[in-house]
């Protein structure tokens, strides 16, 4: 067994130690038919070399990571000062899914990471981006021909998405929505409803460590540019009103879902993904934040190094 294989396998036994202090999401109905006692994690090395521990190749839904996807696409195609012209790049510090800020002390959205920021990402994109372009794009950032929509997710989230359309008609209010806000509203659904497996975020995480480029072709899959947004503001927003403990606890940026995932990027070296769908009370989930934090000194990977001189 190797370094990392070793790691893993203890991160895991460390991560199941935690399960059962979380719970699966349930406001969006269909998650929480999910095993809460599901728990893997996934390293893809630079030199693409796979390890895995746990439950890797189960499907689950990508929720808010399908944000970063989005987010790239949108710095592609719009450009960075249009993308930040109605948006800011800024932690919250609230729940993802709040819109009191947004209503109240600012007009634009805090950042990308929140709702309010991807609703309007997927407005940016809506009229001249399909659904179809960007599952398309999403496989080959993850590395992953099998990714498809989850219909049950989709539909579940369909059908429970007042907290969301409230926030897209709130932007529209404020004149950062200008487009169709329910179309804009059903491609944010449809990117969250995408199913990944741990794999699969290991390996965006790869190519977001490899600076956009495909780590085995070397064909550039996002620009250089907006792989470094795209990973600081993961690294300040990506996880939730957690962001600053998780930022120094682990050190990489990374970024969570609520169908239990989460996305780490470690700077040359690797990509991480983890599944584990019994979330903290701020979304994350509770397994597997535990397993990055035991990685990160384990294998040394925070990026402002061990804090010894
Ligand atoms: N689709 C979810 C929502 O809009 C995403 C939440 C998340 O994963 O943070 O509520």
């Amino acid at each position: 067994m190797n370094s990392i294989e070793q790691a893993l396998t203890e991160a895991l036994a460390i991560g199941r130690q935690y399960v059962n202090q979380g719970e699966c999401a349930s406001y969006i109905p269909e998650l929480s038919r999910a095993d809460k006692h599901a728990l893997g994690v996934c390293v893809m090395t630079a030199s693409t070399d796979r390890y895995a521990a746990g439950d890797t190749k189960t499907r689950f839904s990508i929720q808010s990571i399908s944000k970063v996807i989005t987010l790239a696409v949108a710095l592609q195609h719009c450009g960075f000062e249009k993308v930040f012209e109605k948006m800011n790049m800024e932690p919250s510090g609230d729940p993802f899914n709040s819109l009191v800020k947004l209503d109240l002390t600012d007009d634009k959205p805090f950042n990308p990471m929140i709702n309010a920021g991807a609703i309007t990402t997927a407005g940016y994109l809506e009229p001249d981006v399909s659904f179809e372009d960007l599952l398309a794009y999403s496989r080959r950032v993850c590395l992953d021909e099998g990714i498809e929509i989850d219909e049950r997710v989709y539909e579940s989230e369909k059908n429970h998405c007042a907290r969301n359309r409230a926030i897209a008609y709130l932007l529209q209010s404020k004149g950062i929505l200008t487009g169709d806000v329910e179309k804009s509203l059903d491609l944010y659904i449809r990117m969250c409803s995408l199913g990944v497996t741990a794999e699969s975020l290991a390996g965006l995480g790869l190519v977001l460590a490899n600076g956009g480029l495909h780590p085995r072709t070397g064909n550039r899959l996002m620009d250089a540019d907006v792989v470094r947004v795209v990973k600081t503001i993961m690294l300040t927003c990506g996880m939730y009103d957690e962001s600053g403990e998780f930022a120094v606890r682990v050190g990489v940026p990374s970024k969570s879902g609520v169908g239990g995932g989460i996305l780490s990027v470690v700077e040359k070296r690797m990509g991480i993904g983890i599944y584990g769908p019994a979330l903290d009370k701020k979304g994350n989930s509770i397994g597997g934040r535990h397993m990055l934090e035991y990685l990160s000194q384990a294998l040394g990977l925070h990026m402002f190094g061990t804090g010894e001189a």
